[in-house]
């Protein structure tokens, strides 16, 4: 079995079979994802690193989200999972591996590139957890164009609002709520470094996502609250498969990293478990790039 504490060559830790070509309508779902990713169910070990602590998570039914979903769990905290509706099997399954790791685990399902719903989500953490100190930011949407031409002003936005927008109005929402020692945590690419020709505004989204964190970490750092980045390479998950790359792509999804791989979420889940916690007290405004070797300056 494959987990995060043998000692072991990363060529091979996490490799998997050479995927299908495979294409997903809308957020795309972990359940029909072929192979499957690896989110840590098996092989996360928490030592109560996050004890007590109350998250938002978005984006938290499948991928990295889940992933991040299960480790907090198992660190000790409680949470509310932000996805949207048409992903409820994902999410009834986390809410499975949280429950069972003994943390209460609120449903929140909806669009987060609708400021209302995306406020309301801290108004429901704060309310069913009682207080909140993490903030994390997962949910992205990803869609490859070949040519500007085909990128729709509707689609050009609807990415905007999901990955920049969201995070602005929930941070924005939380903000009042959080008490000295939270942290906030928001994702990033190395997209934002080294972006392919395909992703324009994806990649444009996770700069901006860079740059205002780095910003608003030195504005919150005096309050005690810290900001964060985690900048994943190329992760196996929905986003992939649901239009995020050209499905003929995908048969050498990864394989262009130093480690010759792509990542699974299982392995990005222990940098937001560090960022989150006190651990990482004197870490604040920092990019935290887990991309298989691929350089970032
Ligand atoms: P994923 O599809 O499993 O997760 C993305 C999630 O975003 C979805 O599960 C969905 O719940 C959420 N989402 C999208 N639009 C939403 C909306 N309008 N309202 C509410 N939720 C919405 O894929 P993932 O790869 O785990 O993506 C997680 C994050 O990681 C994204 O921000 C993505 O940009 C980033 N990332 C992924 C990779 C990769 O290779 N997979 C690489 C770099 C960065
Ligand atoms: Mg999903």
């Amino acid at each position: 079995m494959t987990d995060q504490y043998t000692f072991t060559n990363p060529v091979e830790q996490y490799r998997m079979p050479e995927p299908d070509e495979q294409y997903q309508d809308g957020p795309g779902l972990d359940r029909e994802l072929r192979p499957k990713a690896d989110h840590g169910e098996k092989s996360y070990r928490g030592t109560g690193r996050l004890g007590g602590r109350r998250a938002l998570i978005t984006g938290a039914d499948s991928g990295i989200g889940r992933a991040v979903a299960i480790a907090f769990a198992r660190e000790g905290a409680d949470l509310v999972l932000s996805y949207l509706p048409e992903e409820q099997p994902d999410a009834d399954e986390v809410a499975r591996l949280v429950t069972e790791a003994g943390r209460r685990a609120v449903l929140a399902p909806g669009d987060v590139a609708d400021e209302k719903f995306a406020r309301g989500l801290v108004r429901t953490a704060v309310r069913e957890l009682g207080g909140l100190d993490l903030v994390v930011n997962v949910a992205g949407r990803q869609q490859t164009e070949e040519k500007l031409e085909d990128i729709t002003s509707d689609s050009f936005d609807l990415t905007m609002r999901t990955n920049i927008h969201a995070m602005f109005w929930i941070v924005q929402e939380a903000l009042p709520h959080l008490p000295a020692g939270s942290a906030i945590i928001n994702t990033s690419s190395v997209q934002a470094y080294s972006p392919s020709p395909t992703l324009v505004d994806y990649a444009t989204t996770k700069a901006a996502i860079n740059t205002f964190s780095k910003a608003l970490a030195q504005q919150l750092a005096p309050r005690g609250i810290r900001v964060n980045v985690v900048a994943p390479g190329p992760v196996w998950t929905p986003l992939q498969a649901a239009g995020g790359q050209p499905p003929q792509k995908l048969p050498e999804f990864g394989q262009q990293t130093p480690l010759g791989r792509p990542g699974q979420p299982a392995e990005l889940a222990p940098a937001y478990v560090y960022l989150a916690s006190a651990e990482s007290g004197f870490t604040v405004g920092e990019t935290l790039t887990v991309t298989g070797g691929m350089p970032t300056p």
